[in-house]
């Protein structure tokens, strides 16, 4: 029998690729929120991005079961990528909320400029009523920002917005992606699984069946 989710966290992310940053982030906030189960909710097509500019979903999906597989909290959903069209938040919450029903708490965890994006776009009240946001950052990131630019919102549901300070987010994947292109390192940023996935498949312009620095 499937266990009961009583606190399930929802990482949202394109995950192009998938890296430490977004594991360590994921298991910080499961320990800091005391949440049941993790699930990694990679997106389709993202509203906010050129069509074409994203890797195909499968491969990112694949990564990211390759990436949670030794973690027992974490699981990876195929919401959004089976949704047609493009990927809005709204949609994944309220699919996720058909199947967990309406005793889980959501907390739905992404970048803090992903979420000034989300809340600032369409019914941000009824995503307040369907899920708590965390908004993981770098070192640094200014929170007044996050403040501002939701105003009033921000006043309203201040209780349902949390904001997680993680070190590791200093990994990024544009910064994998760039590697990968000019043939330098990528051990220690993300799970070897994913960076022999990346090579074998010539993702990111991979010239080489394994990675570089492999001996
Ligand atoms: P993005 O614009 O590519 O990323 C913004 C920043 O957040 C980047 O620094 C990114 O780092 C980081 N980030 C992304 N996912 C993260 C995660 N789960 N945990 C920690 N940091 C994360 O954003 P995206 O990845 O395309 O979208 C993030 C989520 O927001 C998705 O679920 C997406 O569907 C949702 N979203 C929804 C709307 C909407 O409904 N209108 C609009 C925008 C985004 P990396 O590049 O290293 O990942």
């Amino acid at each position: 029998m499937a266990k009961t989710v009583h606190k399930l966290g929802i990482m949202g992310g394109t995950f192009d690729p998938i890296h430490y940053g977004h594991l360590v982030t994921a298991e910080a906030v499961r320990a800091e929120f005391h949440l049941d189960q993790v699930l990694f909710v990679p997106t389709g097509q993202p509203a906010h991005k050129p069509p074409g500019t994203t890797t195909d979903a499968k491969h990112r999906y694949t990564m990211a079961v390759l990436a949670t597989l030794t973690n027992p909290h974490f699981d990876v959903s195929r919401v959004d990528i089976e949704r047609p069209g493009y990927t809005y938040t709204i949609d994944t919450l309220t699919d996720l909320r058909k199947i967990y029903g309406p005793a889980t708490e959501f907390y739905f965890i992404t970048g803090a400029d992903a979420i000034l994006e989300i809340l600032s776009w369409k019914e941000p009240d009824e995503l307040f009523r369907l899920s708590a946001f965390v908004a993981a950052t770098r070192p640094g990131y200014d929170l007044d920002r996050l403040e501002h630019a939701l105003g009033d919102l921000y006043r309203r549901h201040a209780d349902q917005i949390k904001v997680i300070e993680v070190p590791a987010m200093a990994i990024s994947s544009t910064d994998i992606r760039e590697r990968v292109r000019s043939g330098r390192p990528i051990r220690y940023l993300v799970p070897e699984t994913v960076a022999s996935y990346i090579y074998k498949n010539g993702l990111y312009g991979a010239t080489t069946p394994v990675p570089p620095d492999d001996p």
